[in-house]
């Protein structure tokens, strides 16, 4: 392709088109290299779709890059296993979730004119194995401030749905079996990530012939099959930034406040753990799914949890991280080449950071607790709805009485919880209240006492 300016770094391809209007960073994979290894390469957007669109099926195998730090629109990536989910019809879910969607963005941003499911483009590439769908909203005159903050906003939206159907005793729209039959969701969450490759329409993954077309339940209107394309991009395509409302989700809370800390006083050495589970990640993903997906998001790209164990006494999961990433909270840096351990503290729902470092592990270093986003917290099973509803709601309803002027609140500590847990559900609730606030700051907290 002619259009193209390739290279070898995805970062390098980011630098070139910084700046550019119109320009994109498109990825593909690496011929037979088999591995998922990928070029970059980036383009006038114009340029490219003319090209592109002329390619056989085969070579149509691209990915938009979104730059970390772009404006971007709402972008969902859907899917499940067919055989996990026989009973599961896709479409009619993916209608349930996007007028879900439509009305919380609605109400979240009190945007002038309500969304409609013609706001949204959805696009298709199931094969009879696997249900598979992207979409694309489109708010009009507006951008979300980058993918962090879609990330925020989907997964407060995706804890609220389950929230909801759990106190109307009903499963949700987003709940669906996972592969190997384990509770999982329709919207993966994982995809709101730095540097994010998100499949461009009309393309398959390397080797699939399973391109992704409209969909054809989409109400989205199409004028040119060139502005289908513009309008498929989650990143690239957005002209005129400057004169457009920025939608933000969350970073204004966590920017504002230090990160809540509930470690313990007492130093711990993990290798005097007690009864420790050893295990290939396989059977993690079994034991805690949500964590593992969770803490893998955090370290993506360039990190893998190269191995783990369980303490069960403290109920802590220790994860060695290989690879690129190796962030830590006390240089707050990458190393350049010591590797850091995440260690998932479940009893108080966060993970925090440890080091390979001599010089962090000389004064013992280990970061503040990280809470986990709700979303994980409520796969916990401390925090299972049984919980939830008898001693979290309750309390809940009281932080807001407590924080909401004019009224007394104030109900005295709930008798409800055995004495002996006391500290680790205190612990909790302050991070539920933290969670809430964050939904605050979304503007989202109208109707969590309904
Ligand atoms: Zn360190």
């Amino acid at each position: 392709m002619a259009c193209l300016t390739i290279f070898r770094k995805q970062a390098q391809a980011l630098d070139d088109a910084l700046g550019k209007p119109g320009a994109m960073v498109v990825a593909a994979e690496i011929k037979g290299a088999g591995n998922g290894a990928r070029w970059f390469a980036t383009a006038h957007l114009d340029a490219f779709w003319r090209e592109y669109a002329e390619l056989p099926l085969d070579e149509r195998v691209f990915y938009e890059v979104i730059p970390p730090h772009a404006v971007c629109r709402l972008y969902i990536d859907l899917e499940f296993a067919t055989a996990a989910n026989p009973e599961v019809d896709g479409e009619a879910r993916v209608a349930r979730l996007l007028r879900a969607l439509m009305r919380e963005l609605s109400k979240v941003f009190r945007l002038p004119t309500p969304l409609s499911i013609a706001h949204a483009l959805v696009l298709d590439s199931s094969t009879p194995a696997k249900f598979s769908q992207h979409v694309i909203v489109h708010v009009p005159g507006r951008a979300f401030q980058d993918v962090y903050s879609v990330g925020k906003f989907m997964t407060t939206f995706v804890a609220r749905l389950r929230a909801r159907a759990t106190r109307a005793g009903r499963s949700s729209c987003v709940d669906v079996a996972a592969k190997d039959g384990s509770p999982g969701c329709l919207v993966d969450l994982g995809v709101y990530t730095k540097n994010r490759n998100f499949r461009l329409y009309k393309s398959s993954k390397a080797g699939r012939r399973a391109p992704l077309v409209v969909a054809r339940t989409s109400r989205f209107p199409i004028t040119s099959e060139a502005r289908l394309f513009r309008d498929s991009l989650v990143s690239a395509s957005i002209d005129g930034a400057d004169s457009m409302t920025i939608l933000r989700c969350g970073n204004r809370q966590s920017v504002a406040r230090p990160r809540l800390s509930l470690a313990p006083v007492e130093a711990e050495r993990i290798e005097a753990g007690g009864s420790r589970v050893c295990g290939e990640h396989t059977p993690a993903a079994a034991l805690f799914p949500a964590v593992f997906r969770h803490l893998e998001d955090v370290i993506s790209p360039g990190g893998r949890i190269r191995t783990w164990f369980y303490i069960a006494r403290s109920q802590r999961i220790v994860c060695e991280i290989a690879g690129s990433w190796k962030y830590c909270h006390n240089v707050k840096r990458h190393h350049a080449s010591n590797n850091v351990m995440l260690i998932a503290d479940l009893a108080h729902g966060g993970y925090y950071q440890k080091c390979h470092d001599p010089e962090c592990a000389a004064i013992g270093f280990r970061s503040n607790l990280i809470p986990f986003p709700l979303d994980v917290l409520l796969t916990l099973p401390q925090f299972n709805s049984g919980f939830v509803d008898a001693v979290i709601a309750p309390h809940v309803a009281r932080i807001y009485d407590r924080a909401r002027p004019g009224t007394d609140g104030g109900a005295g500590p709930n008798s409800a919880h055995p004495s002996t847990r006391a500290a680790e559900i205190e612990s909790s609730l302050a991070l539920l209240a933290t969670e809430l606030d964050r939904l605050d700051g979304a503007g989202v907290s109208a109707d969590i006492q309904s």
